[in-house]
């Protein structure tokens, strides 16, 4: 298992360090997997939660074996593999397509208002997913994005 701790291509520092510690751990298949998506995708994206540590993650009420965290003893990561990417002002249709392209790039997909939740817990063996990640009143489903 491999580890990624610098900026990435199209992401900055200040995109994918943890809020609270400023910390970059990525696991080498996220680090790989978001710059590729970035590059099919052909637009910015801009992620609003990317790594956090086991005590940022508490602070802000995360599942405590969420794909976000660098350390995470209840997964076989080698840091985070999870970003929530913005996506209130984008309309339903483009939405969509980007929930779509991430499913096919082989990312997990959590739908909420404020951003898109991707994760590649494929990775390390879990089953893909597309799922409702809190507040979601968007104009497509579940069923949308994987049919
Ligand atoms: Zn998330």
């Amino acid at each position: 298992m491999r580890s990624w701790t610098s900026p990435l291509p199209f992401f900055p520092a200040h995109e994918l360090a943890c809020k609270g510690s400023g910390e970059i751990l990525l696991d080498i298949h996220f680090a790989v997997a978001l710059p590729a998506l970035r590059m099919e995708w052909g637009g910015p994206l801009t992620p609003t939660s990317v790594c956090r540590t086991p005590a940022h993650n508490k602070n802000v009420g995360g599942h405590p074996r969420s794909m976000h965290l660098t350390v995470n003893p209840a997964r076989k990561t080698a840091g985070c593999m999870a970003a929530d990417i913005a996506w209130r002002d984008w309309n339903s249709e483009t939405q969509l397509r980007f929930a779509k392209l991430a499913r096919k790039m082989g990312w997990s997909v959590g739908l909420h208002d404020g951003f898109c939740h991707i994760d590649r817990r494929a990775d390390i063996g879990m089953a893909k997913n597309v799922f409702l990640y809190g507040t979601w009143s968007g104009a497509f489903t579940v069923d949308d994005v994987t049919g």
